[in-house]
């Protein structure tokens, strides 16, 4: 065991009890003793006034990083758009290599992507890491995580930030189990320690019930995967690009072959760029009350979206879910109808600019983050709403 009791100096005093997160120690015959399921925290050690604890583990030193320099972010694109979440991450990477005195870097990898360089330079981005090649022309997590690892291993960035997209989940995994980095995902926010230097990550634990900030102060880079709509874009426009063309290694042998791809149906827009949303929850009722919701939405060109609840029904579909475990949204106006508001829904809109509320119950919490409650039945509700919007001949432009 890597923690022990020096029988003659313990006194019984029961400190180290009360400072064990474990529940590890036990007092017999007046004196501690370590249980099995020590985990060599430590806290006992620093707890004990007799320096009756001892240990062999050695104070776990943190390696000097100077030579990791630069805030990264990793471009992804789209529909042969750079995805939103690329340009909010830059503005967050320009306060964060503010802060360190660093430059903001870009890894940007495809098939003749070269195209986007203009506007990652209208955004902030000052170094673009470009590894161009046809077998980077569709996502693939194997071989972009080694050639992602490559880049990080040769120009050694101190953070690198990621979209906690569907692409971005799968590949933040793989590629820092590759470089032995530390990785949190899903941050929605990110400061500098300044006496530190290092990165803070905060996002919600424990269903959302507290936020943990965490620093990975032991590996470099620090990598965070942050959702989308939550940084915000920043033009930043940086006149001196400096472009870094980097040789792709193409791998040997994948380990997994693309057979066949299948084009998603394309969707009118993606949720988080729309300027209107109208969610449901539970209190729709279902289809019937979705179809309503279809309908105020085409009046005013708003998109549909739901809680957990609704895509756990079926009424919606799982990308359209907003909140916690779905998408993190801030359009112009969000109209919550029969949605309770619990506390992981309200993490993916409350940001919204103006948020609108139909609920029958007057104490639900939704009402405690919109801007215009109305208690009632949305059945009778909304047919009222679109008769008016009819009468008064209301679209989307005048919403
Ligand atoms: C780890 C974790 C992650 C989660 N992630 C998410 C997430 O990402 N997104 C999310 O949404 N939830 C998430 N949840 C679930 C969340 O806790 C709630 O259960 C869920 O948001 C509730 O959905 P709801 O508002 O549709 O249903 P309910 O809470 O059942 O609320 C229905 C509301 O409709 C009202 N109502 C009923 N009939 C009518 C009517 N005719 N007219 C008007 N109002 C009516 C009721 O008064 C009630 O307030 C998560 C939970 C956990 C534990």
């Amino acid at each position: 065991m890597s923690v022990w009791v020096e029988f003659e100096l313990c006194n019984g005093c029961k400190r180290c009890l009360k400072s064990c997160p474990y529940d590890a120690i036990a007092i017999r015959a007046e004196k501690a003793e370590i249980l099995e399921r020590c985990t060599g925290c430590g806290a006992c050690i620093e707890a004990c006034r007799q320096e009756a604890i001892k240990t062999d583990v050695k104070a776990r030193r943190i390696p000097d990083f100077s030579d990791y320099q630069g805030v990264w972010v990793l471009a992804e694109t789209f529909d042969g758009e750079l995805n939103s979440v690329t340009l909010e991450l830059l503005g967050a990477a320009q306060r964060l290599a503010d802060d360190l005195n660093q430059e903001v870097g870009v890894v940007l990898l495809g098939h003749e992507v070269a195209n986007y360089v203009e506007k990652l330079g209208q955004y902030g981005a000052k170094n673009i890491y470009l590894a161009e090649h046809e077998i980077l022309q569709r996502f693939q997590s194997e071989t972009y995580s080694e050639v992602i690892a490559d880049l990080v291993t040769t120009y050694k960035p101190d953070i690198f930030l990621i979209g906690a997209t569907s692409c971005g989940r799968e590949l933040a995994p793989r590629l820092a189990r590759r470089l032995k980095a530390g990785l949190t995902a899903d941050c929605t926010a990110l400061e500098i320690d300044l006496d530190e230097k290092i990165l803070l990550q905060t996002r919600p634990a424990f269903g959302g019930n507290i936020m943990a900030t965490i620093a990975s102060r032991y590996s470099r880079p620090q990598m965070a995967t942050v959702r989308p709509g939550v940084m915000t874009a920043v033009a930043g426009v940086v006149a001196d690009v400096k472009i870094i063309n980097h040789p792709v290694k193409v791998p040997e042998k994948p380990a997994t072959t693309l057979l066949e791809a299948v084009n998603e149906a394309k969707r009118k827009i993606r949720l988080g760029e729309a300027k209107i949303i109208v969610a449901g929850g539970r209190g729709t009722g279902g289809e019937p009350g979705f179809a309503l919701l279809d309908k105020l939405a085409e009046k005013i060109s708003a998109e549909v979206a739901g809680t957990r609840i609704a895509v756990e029904e079926g009424w919606v579909p799982v990308e359209r879910q907003v909140g916690q475990t779905g998408q993190t949204v801030r359009p112009e106006l969000y109209i919550a109808c029969g949605i309770s508001g619990a506390v992981q829904h309200r993490a993916g809109m409350s940001d919204s600019r103006y948020i609108i509320a139909i609920n029958k119950d007057p104490g639900a919490p939704i009402f405690d983050v919109a801007d215009w409650g109305i208690v009632g039945d949305m059945h009778q509700v909304i047919p009222e709403m679109l008769a008016q919007i009819d009468g008064e001949g209301i679209d989307g432009d005048h919403a």
